[in-house]
């Protein structure tokens, strides 16, 4: 399959063969052709697959000749800040050889700056949703002229409680239009919303529900929660890897493991919500040219980020929620490139590490690094049975791991020490 047959135009095809894409993706390949004949689409697929090209190519064709002074005719609304930006970067690079101008708007910068490109007229508009109707109130942002809507990271904008804000921007839009909705997962919900916006639509689905990139290599390394961050220092000057992104639970622990790498001699940045926008897109810039090797994010502010060739992805904490474990890991491996996903898991989080593999439907490798064999026997050795008192028979402490004996679930905070790092 090749990007002519997919009946781009010279100039799409020139900006894809700039970009190095020798082939489409499965979702590309599938959606670029339905969308191009003006057909609403489903579409089910994650962050990593190449959705971004699959609608931004046939909406610039679509979208044909700008004209100056225009009114936005393509609006893409999605979950994050950080998405939203990515998508715009897209639409730009893919956009390069025709005189359509793209803007991207969202909340946490100033809102002037917006404004002034608005009116200055624009084709497509990417934008967060709150931001959006904050232009839609006062007036700054006329969307009559939209002719074809997306959501992407739909089930993202439903998690973050968006719903209510897209219906109310349905309403600001034109009732005849193209829609096509991007989602990794497929809820009642999403189904629902589904429903209510796409026309007979093209079901597209190229990835499985909690399903994580084939090219991705998993593995567990055991190891008590006082040495992870040791352990982190080893692996990523030990392997040598000079761009990986860890993951942690809370935007404090992501902090304080940022700063404890930079002693360590590893270069390192935080992103999370507590950081500015100007901080995150810094922290997310440096690490994209290297000038950090080490990115610690947690899971909001990771959602979306798009990040070329993404070699290592390390979980420092195991998530609570087990499919944001799929979610983090698809930040490796995209595109049919290889990556691995690491797992700092000591014992107290096993019952998480089982969820996981649960939702994978299969076994994490677990491979022991020398040195940290005894940290492995702890995570390795069957929870002792509680008493009845429901106590540890071992230490006398009760532990949110292994069986328990109220037949509750443990509690999702994963056990004290999991979340220090000395
Ligand atoms: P997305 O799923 O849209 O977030 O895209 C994931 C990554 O795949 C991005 O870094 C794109 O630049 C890259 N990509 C998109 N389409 C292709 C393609 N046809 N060949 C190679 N890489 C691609």
């Amino acid at each position: 399959m090749s990007f002519e047959k997919l009946g781009l135009e010279a100039r799409l095809l020139g900006a894809v063969a700039a970009e190095g894409y020798t082939a489409p993706t499965p979702i590309q390949a599938q959606a670029i052709p339905v969308i191009l004949a003006g057909r609403d689409v489903m579409g089910g697929a994650q962050t990593g697959t190449g959705k971004t090209a699959a609608f931004a190519l046939p909406i610039l064709q679509l979208l044909g000749k700008g004209e100056k002074g225009r009114l936005p005719r393509a609006l893409i609304l999605t979950p994050t800040r950080e998405l939203a930006a990515q998508v715009a970067e897209s639409f730009r690079a893919y956009g390069r050889q025709t005189p359509l101008r793209t803007a991207v708007i969202y909340g946490g910068v100033g809102i002037n700056p917006q404004i002034e490109q608005l009116r200055r007229g624009i084709d497509i508009l990417v934008a967060t949703p709150g931001r959006l109707l904050d232009h839609a109130g006062q007036g700054t942002l006329n969307l009559s002229n939209v002719e074809i809507l997306v959501l992407d990271e739909a089930d993202r904008m439903l998690d973050m409680g968006f719903i209510p804000d897209i219906r109310r921007i349905f309403k600001l839009l034109p009732a005849k239009r193209q829609n096509l909705l991007f989602s990794a997962t497929y809820s009642n919900e999403i189904k629902t919303l589904a429903d209510g916006l796409l026309h007979n639509p093209e079901l597209i689905e190229v990835a499985r529900r909690n399903t994580a990139a084939e090219t991705v290599t998993h593995v567990v390394h055991p190891v008590g929660h006082t040495r992870k961050r040791e352990l982190l220092s080893h692996l990523i000057k030990g392997g040598n890897w000079n761009r990986v992104l860890v993951f942690t639970r809370t935007k404090h622990g992501a902090n304080r493991l940022t700063t404890q790498l930079i002693s360590d001699g590893v270069s390192a940045a935080a992103i999370h919500g507590n950081k500015s926008q100007s901080a995150r897109t810094r922290a997310l810039d440096d690490f994209k040219n290297g000038a950090v090797r080490t990115l610690v994010a947690t899971d909001i502010a990771a959602r979306g980020i798009d990040i070329d060739s993404l070699p290592h992805v390390v979980n420092y904490e195991l998530p609570n929620v087990p499919e944001d474990y799929v979610h983090r890991i698809g930040r490796t491996g995209r595109a049919g490139a290889s990556g691995s996903a690491v797992s700092l898991v000591c014992a107290e989080e096993r019952e998480l590490l089982t969820n996981i593999q649960k939702v994978l439907q299969h076994k994490i490798q677990v491979e022991i690094i020398a040195g940290f064999e005894h940290d492995s026997a702890a995570m390795t050795k069957p929870a002792p049975a509680p008493n009845q008192f429901g106590r540890r028979q071992d230490n006398g402490v009760k532990k949110s791991f292994g069986s328990r004996p109220s037949g509750k679930p443990a509690r999702p905070q994963g056990g004290r020490g999991c979340q220090r790092n000395k």
